[in-house]
C-alpha cells in the first residue's frame, strides 16, 4: 500500500493496541505512538510490555500505559475490570487494534488437538469478544473510533492444516461484519489481514521459510495507520491486505 499518512495523523488519539510485546503488534504501537497517539499496551508479558513502552518513552514520544491480561484464562468479569482500570486513565479509546493471536497446531484436522484447539478459539474469538464487548462504552465516546481486528488468508479461504487458527480467523471476520452493521454511523469497524510477515508465530508456522525474504512489521504499517486515521473515515465491514497481491502461503 503507497499511503502517505502525515506526522500527526493520531494526534490527541487515545489507541489500545492488544499484543503489543511483541512481532506487529509491538510495531503498530511503536508507530502510533510516532504519529502522535497515546497508545494503551495490553499484553501477558509485563516485562516485555515495560520495554515496548521505554522504547516509545526514550523516543520522546507520548508516554505509553501497559496493562496485562493473559487473552487465555481471561474471563468476562478480568476484561470489565480491565476497562475500568483503563477508564481512569483514559476518558475514551479512538482506536482498538485486536492483534493477539494464537496459532495452534499447524497439522491435519484429524491430528488437532483438541485442548490446543480451544486454546486457539479462547485467544483468537473468545477473550477478542470479551475484550471487545467490555470497551465497546470507551470507543463509543470517541466521535472518531476505528475498531480493528487482525484476519488471515486463510480466514477467507480455508487451507489443509490450518485448522483451529483458520476457523478461528473465519470467526473474526464474522464478528467485524456483525459489529460493523450493528455500529452503522457510529463506530467503524474493520479487519486487517497482515500477510505473511516476518514475526515468531510466522518462524513457527514456516520453520523452513527463509524470513529475509519475508516484508517486516514496519513495513506493512501503512495500512495500520491507515485505519485509524482520519483518511480511512468512511470505511466499515471490509477486511484489508496490507500487502496487496502477495500470494498466500510461503515465500519464495
Ligand atoms: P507474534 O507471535 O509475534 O505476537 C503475538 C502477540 O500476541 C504477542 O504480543 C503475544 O504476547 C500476544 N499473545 C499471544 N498469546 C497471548 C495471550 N494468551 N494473552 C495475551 N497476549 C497474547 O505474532 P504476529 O505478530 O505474527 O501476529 C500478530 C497477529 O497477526 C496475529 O493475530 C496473527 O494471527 C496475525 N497474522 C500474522 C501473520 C504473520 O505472517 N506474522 C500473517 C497473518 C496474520 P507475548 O509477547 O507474551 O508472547
Amino acid at each position: 500500500m503507497h499511503y502517505q499518512p502525515q506526522r500527526d495523523l493520531l494526534q490527541k488519539r487515545i489507541i489500545l493496541v492488544t499484543g503489543a510485546s511483541d512481532g506487529i503488534g509491538r510495531e503498530a504501537a511503536l508507530t502510533y505512538a510516532r504519529h502522535g497517539a497515546a497508545v494503551i499496551l495490553l499484553g501477558r508479558n509485563e516485562d516485555k510490555l515495560r520495554a515496548v513502552g521505554q522504547q516509545i518513552e526514550s523516543e520522546g514520544l507520548p508516554a505509553a500505559q501497559w496493562f496485562t491480561l493473559d487473552l487465555l484464562t481471561c474471563t468476562p468479569e478480568a476484561c470489565q475490570q480491565l476497562a475500568q482500570n483503563i477508564a481512569l486513565h483514559a476518558p475514551r479509546l479512538d482506536g482498538v487494534l485486536h492483534n493477539a493471536g494464537l496459532l495452534g497446531d499447524v497439522a491435519p484436522m484429524a491430528e488437532q488437538r483438541p485442548e490446543v484447539w480451544q486454546q486457539v478459539m479462547q485467544v483468537n474469538v473468545n477473550a477478542t469478544f470479551m475484550l471487545t464487548q467490555a470497551l465497546l462504552p470507551l470507543l463509543l465516546k470517541s466521535d472518531c473510533g476505528s475498531l480493528v481486528f487482525t484476519s488471515s488468508s486463510v480466514g477467507r479461504e480455508g487451507r489443509a492444516n490450518w485448522g483451529a487458527y483458520a476457523a478461528s480467523k473465519f470467526a473474526t471476520e464474522g464478528m467485524m461484519q456483525v459489529l460493523a452493521e450493528e455500529y452503522q454511523g457510529r463506530l467503524r469497524v474493520n479487519c486487517i489481514n497482515p500477510g505473511g510477515t516476518r514475526t515468531g508465530m510466522r518462524a513457527s508456522a514456516f520453520p523452513t521459510e527463509d524470513p529475509l525474504k519475508l516484508k517486516t512489521p514496519a513495513d506493512i504499517m501503512p495500512v495500520y495507520l491507515w485505519l485509524m486515521g482520519d483518511d480511512s473515515r468512511r470505511k466499515t465491514g471490509m477486511t484489508f491486505d496490507a500487502q496487496p497481491g502477495r500470494k498466500p502461503g510461503i515465500a519464495q
